[in-house]
């Protein structure tokens, strides 16, 4: 029996593996049909999530490097934590 619980999961943003503990890790909805949050199209741009698209999300953790650096990247383009439009190339 341990109280520290750890995972090993797959950063949504840099697809690098790593380990993370559940109850501290930086999650980010993800609608897995179009491998984006619910309420931002492909395109970056916002629009009203739909119900059935929040619905079937989950949440995808994200490593402590991509925190940082998607926390930068919206300070310098001037809104917060746009999960949208970081990374700036999918794939
Ligand atoms: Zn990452």
């Amino acid at each position: 029996m341990s109280d520290h619980a750890e995972n090993t999961g797959r950063c949504y943003a840099c697809k690098r593996t790593f380990s993370f503990d559940p109850k501290e890790v930086t999650t980010v909805l993800i609608d897995p049909e179009t491998r984006m949050p619910p309420g931002i199209t492909v395109l970056g741009s916002l629009r009203p999530a739909k119900p059935e698209a929040v619905a079937r999300s989950v949440d995808e953790p994200v490593c402590p490097d991509c925190v940082s650096k998607a926390t930068r990247y919206g300070e310098e383009s001037g809104s917060d934590r746009s999960w949208g439009s970081w990374p700036p190339s999918s794939n």
